[in-house]
């Protein structure tokens, strides 16, 4: 089976961040493997202001799931964490995108990738900067380095973890 390479970002805003983010990852095998995890951090809400703020991560992982399938699999996941529909850029209690899937090139009603707003978003190009800086955007051609120096990274602040997030399936 074509194994797959993807990065994943994920984020929560809502009752305890941590436990999120973490509860997502264990949540992925056997069918995705998690193979790099980036630092954790703090950043301000996108979108809609007057709300939490973030731990946001981004996740390189491996899995011959072709892309709808795992959309629907992270999709699954979210839900039975308890994520509850709210509103367009409302707060969530786990958030799980796909960043990138190979240098595949979609764009459908559901899915898009690469997602549209790499480029705009410092909370995934920062963790990008620390497991792929020389990973290429396959529609702009540009490195992740050179993404990350257009956004802003003022508000992007390191999270120290309470509880090794992830160390486990590095
Ligand atoms: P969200 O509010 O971030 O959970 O996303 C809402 C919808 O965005 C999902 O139900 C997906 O159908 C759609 N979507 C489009 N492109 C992507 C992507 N690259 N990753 C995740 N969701 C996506």
């Amino acid at each position: 089976m074509d194994s797959h390479t993807v990065f994943i970002s994920l984020g929560s805003n809502l009752g305890n961040r941590e436990k999120a983010l973490k509860d997502a990852v264990n949540s992925l095998s056997p069918d995705v493997t998690p193979t790099a995890f980036s630092k954790i951090y703090e950043t301000p809400p996108w979108g809609y202001d007057q709300q939490p703020t973030f731990l946001n991560q981004v996740i390189r992982v491996k899995t011959a799931l072709p892309p709808f399938d795992l959309l629907d699999k992270l999709k699954s996941i979210e839900k039975d964490l308890g994520r509850r529909p709210t509103f367009r850029y409302g707060p969530r209690l786990i958030d799980m995108d796909i960043l990138f899937f190979d240098a595949i090139v979609i764009s459908s009603e559901r899915l898009t990738i690469p997602h549209p707003e790499i480029e705009n978003r410092a909370f995934v190009l920062v963790p990008m900067m620390d497991i792929a800086p020389d990973f290429i955007h396959p529609v702009s051609c540009r490195p992740i380095t050179n993404l990350a120096k257009d956004v802003s990274k003022k508000k992007i602040k390191e999270y120290q973890p309470k509880e090794e997030i992830g160390r486990d399936h590095a």
